[in-house]
């Protein structure tokens, strides 16, 4: 039987925190919520122009061509759209779509028994592919370049193996760890994409098709924008916070989503003003308090917070750089003024006295 993808289960390090509300992941009824709002066209998708015009392209021309489409590959945070492009990237193929993820399939005959199911143009999906068993991650290499599988069959004197062909299919690989994958299996995808937080006006967008879809009555100028602004810029968060608005505004307001509701239903659920998560919140806590606003190294920085160095890095310093709270230098990661003054403390004098420090594109270097 088809192996279900466990959507969410394997973001970031094996210790989970669910209980955030602002944390990016999919579980239970968040995993319903995200089929009935998954936009399953372009039209329907906001954001990310670049790669959806270039996807848009490919996939006009392979199909002229009436070949599959080349192996995708989509990297980014967790909730920016990686399965939402894969379900679109397949139907506008007009091809199915099977989903499963790296740690589910830990047996070559798990990979086998899935792709040579597939009909010629057909998707598969594999989301987390960096946790991926090398062993199966081997089988793919040839599934992926010649579409053929050499499987072993039998062990011992009697062992052989037996080449099956499978039929052209498009591979549309998601993870959040870029940097874990092995060198030979992303050279095998023809197309890349890097996924990026939404700004507020896009997340604005999302949010009113989701309240649309699902009937929410919401301010658009007012609970929509303030929704937008406070969810972290991931899609996934702004659904979510959008439903538990709703709840609020049918509880003590008139069913309205106004920005007096979603502000007092955010603070409710205690997403921050800026809407950082706590692991967000942990790390420039710790920066400030422990290492004096840095430079501190990823390394010594991860161990502190009790996070992987690689998800620090690829999970939560992205939206932290982009937001301007943090920044690289070579000696390490750095508090901005910015941060300082969110966090409401003063900039320490030895930091005043270096006031070129802080111009934009220098000190770009990682530690
Ligand atoms: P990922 O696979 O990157 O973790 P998903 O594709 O599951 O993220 O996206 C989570 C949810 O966010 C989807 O169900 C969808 O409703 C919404 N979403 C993501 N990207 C967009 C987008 N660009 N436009 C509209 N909704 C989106």
């Amino acid at each position: 039987m088809e192996k279900q993808p466990e959507r969410g289960r394997y973001y970031g390090s094996e210790k989970q925190r669910m209980s955030d509300v602002t944390t990016p992941e999919g579980r239970g009824e968040d995993g319903e919520l995200d089929r009935t709002l998954r936009p399953m066209r372009f039209e329907d998708f906001t954001g990310q122009k670049t790669i959806t015009d270039n996807l848009r392209v490919f996939i006009t021309a392979a199909r002229r061509r009436g070949e599959a489409l080349d192996h995708v590959l989509l990297t980014g945070p967790p909730g920016l759209g990686k399965t939402t492009l894969a379900h679109i990237i397949s139907n506008e193929m007009g091809a199915s779509l099977k989903m499963t993820s790296g740690p589910v399939l830990d047996k070559p005959g798990d990979l086998a028994g899935l792709i040579t199911g597939l009909e010629e143009g057909d998707a598969l999906f594999i989301d987390e592919i960096h946790r991926l068993s090398p062993v199966v991650e081997e089988y793919l290499y040839s599934a992926m370049e010649d579409f053929t599988l050499d499987i072993m069959i039998d062990s011992g004197p009697n062992a052989r193996s037996v080449q099956i062909e499978l039929k052209p299919f498009t591979l549309i690989g998601a993870t959040t760890r870029a940097g874990l994958l092995t060198a030979p299996l992303r050279a095998r995808f023809g197309i890349t994409n890097r996924l990026d937080y939404y700004d507020v006006e896009q997340l604005q967008r999302i949010v009113l098709r989701s309240a649309r879809i699902l009937d929410i009555a919401i301010d658009i100028e007012g609970g929509a924008e303030e929704i937008a602004r406070r969810s972290r810029g991931t899609p996934r968060i702004a659904n979510r916070l959008l439903r538990r608005a709703r709840d609020f505004a049918q509880v003590i307001g008139d069913g309205i989503i106004t920005r007096d509701i979603a502000d007092y239903s955010l603070n409710a659920l205690e997403v921050d003003e800026h809407g950082l998560d706590d692991m967000d919140k942990r790390i420039l806590h710790c920066m400030l308090d422990k290492y004096a606003g840095g430079p501190v190294g990823i390394n010594t920085l991860a161990i502190a917070v009790g996070e992987e160095p690689g998800t620090i890095e690829e999970v939560y310093e992205p939206y932290l750089i982009q937001e301007g709270y943090l920044h690289r230098t070579p000696r390490g990661r750095e508090l901005t003024p910015a941060a300082y003054l969110m966090l409401g403390k003063p900039l320490p004098p030895h930091r005043q006295a270096q006031p070129g420090l802080f111009v934009e594109g220098k000190a770009e270097e990682t530690d």
